[in-house]
């Protein structure tokens, strides 16, 4: 093939404009990265080693009153160098008046919409292998307790990542285990042996100290309550953290002095508590002495899912269960509605989900949010309550509200007119010895079956009391659900949603 001089000269000139770009290209990315170099010589610093030592951290404390000051200064008296860093929400008012010394700072977490994010992260202030968790009003006695609690960690290997001093001897820590499972949300601490030295958390006033990288690398280390915030974190990682002999004795006692401020204090520490455990998802907290705080819905709040879209709730998605409150909620609605029932003459017994978790748990399915009763339509005029809800909602004496569903010949009695945690009523009537009914809902388990099941009804364990139940349950949920349905748990709608698939 001949190439003419015009076609020659089109690729001489396409290949020196293809060399141009590529030089100027490499430019710009030389460029660009002297730049980045230049702009930010703390992000390369960032990423680099931390340096030998502990940097005390403090984010413990009141605005109102507080020993702050005197803390530091204890602590660099013993050592000027020690590096301070006060991690405050915003800037502390009256303002705190610090030793003025470069290792010594206040850092704010608050962003304020005029400065880089980095600012505002503490663990830009924080350049020291470890940490040292500081609460209000410690003294620091010596400065063998600090290198002594990185000596202790060090040799403690793998089997904790913490180690804590009490505050004041005489007052002993208490050693926890702390179970926490999102799954069901639900946070659960247990008193440890005595003796043991190992503590999933701690209850007592302390001095922590650990790896820095460990601290920040945790989702929200400086949430308050610290210790809360930071025990149900390492926790869920399977971090221990051991007692020390070493103790430091405390500034000022009482630490707040007045008990107006006490007053103040502790509402503060209960509302940081309660939205911690409410922005951790954990709505039930059960205490080392049995005693259950809730964080959840209650009668007089919205229940704690959304409307259901395929049988498949959000928390579903979430990887999470029914929430503990919710649970909680439709089991006494349940027991609630089954004495009317009982006491007014009206024959129901437990359908679909519901029964297969009597059979299989002896409760409610852990992941279900309804909760289903079968009853015979002849005698829905017993119950006064149904009657009247045929004219419209009516709200009991105890708050619940009975109405004729919207969506079908069905009835609803919810939780209360806030929360819509439900228990539905499903009236069948016997035909040609089959039960059937006049509304179907669009689920495998709705379906008609023989009248013989409920012929006799038979107690059956549900949710802590005794409920009826369609006799040889067994076949009559096999007949809904399919063979095994007891046995093998599966969420209700695993196209989208199995359990099988992990996740
Ligand atoms: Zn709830």
């Amino acid at each position: 093939m001949r190439i003419t001089f015009c076609q020659g000269v089109l690729a001489v000139a396409i290949a020196v404009n293809l060399l141009i770009l590529y030089y100027i290209s490499r430019l710009q990315q030389r460029i660009l990265h002297r730049h980045r170099d230049h702009v930010q010589p703390g992000s390369r610093q960032q990423l680099g080693l931390l340096k030998p030592g502990v940097t005390v951290l403090i984010r413990e404390f009141e605005d109102f009153e507080n020993y702050v000051p005197d803390v530091v200064r204890s602590f660099v008296r013993q050592k000027p160098e020690l590096p301070v860093v006060v991690a405050a929400d915003r800037l502390p008012y009256p303002p705190m008046v610090l030793p003025s010394a470069p290792n010594i700072q206040v850092v704010l977490l608050k962003p304020s919409p005029d400065q880089p994010a980095l600012v505002f992260r503490p663990e830009t202030y924080v350049r020291t292998e470890y940490v040292a968790l500081v609460p209000d009003g410690v003294r620091a006695d010596s400065t063998s307790q600090l290198e002594r609690m990185v000596e202790e960690l060090k040799d403690s290997q793998n089997q904790a990542q913490m180690v804590a001093a009490p505050v004041n001897s005489l007052a002993p820590l208490r050693c926890l285990n702390l179970k926490v499972s999102l799954k069901e949300w639900t946070a659960e601490y247990t008193a440890a042996p005595p003796a043991s030295t190992l503590c999933g958390a701690l209850r007592g006033e302390l001095v922590l100290l650990l790896r820095t990288r460990d601290l920040f690398n945790l989702s929200v280390p400086l949430a308050k309550p610290s210790l809360t915030s930071l025990f149900v974190q390492t926790s869920l990682r399977g971090w221990a953290v051991r007692v020390l002999d070493v103790s430091f004795s405390a500034l000022h006692r009482p630490l707040l002095t007045s008990s107006h401020n006490q007053w103040k204090a502790d509402n503060l520490a209960k509302s940081h508590r309660t939205q911690l455990f409410q922005d951790f998802g954990i709505k039930r907290v059960i205490l080392e002495d049995g005693k259950q705080q809730w964080f959840g819905c209650g009668k007089e709040t919205p229940r704690c899912f959304g409307t259901i879209h395929d049988d498949t709730p959000e928390y579903l998605y979430q990887n999470r269960w029914t929430p503990p409150c919710c649970l909680k909620a439709l089991r006494e609605t349940a027991k609630y509605v089954i004495n009317i029932l009982e006491a007014s003459g009206v024959r129901y017994w437990l359908e679909g989900g519901t029964l297969l978790g009597a059979a299989r748990y002896q409760d409610l399915i852990p992941w279900d949010y309804d909760v289903d009763l079968g009853v015979y339509l002849e005698d829905i005029p017993n119950c006064e309550l149904l009657r009247n809800a045929e004219s419209g909602s009516v709200v009991d004496e105890k708050g619940f509200v009975w109405e004729k569903a919207i969506e079908g010949d069905f009835y609803r009695v919810q939780y209360s007119e806030r929360n819509h945690l439900h228990v539905d009523l499903w009236p069948f009537y016997p035909k040609n010895g089959l039960m059937t009914k006049d509304t179907w809902m669009d689920h495998r388990q709705d379906i008609e079956f023989p009248e013989h099941f409920l012929k006799p009804l038979v107690p059956i364990q549900f949710a802590g009391f005794l409920a009826l139940a369609p006799n040889d349950y067994r076949s009559f949920l096999e007949l809904k659900f399919g063979e095994g349905v007891i046995e093998n748990p599966e969420y209700p709608n695993p196209a989208l949603k199995s359990m099988k698939k992990g996740n």
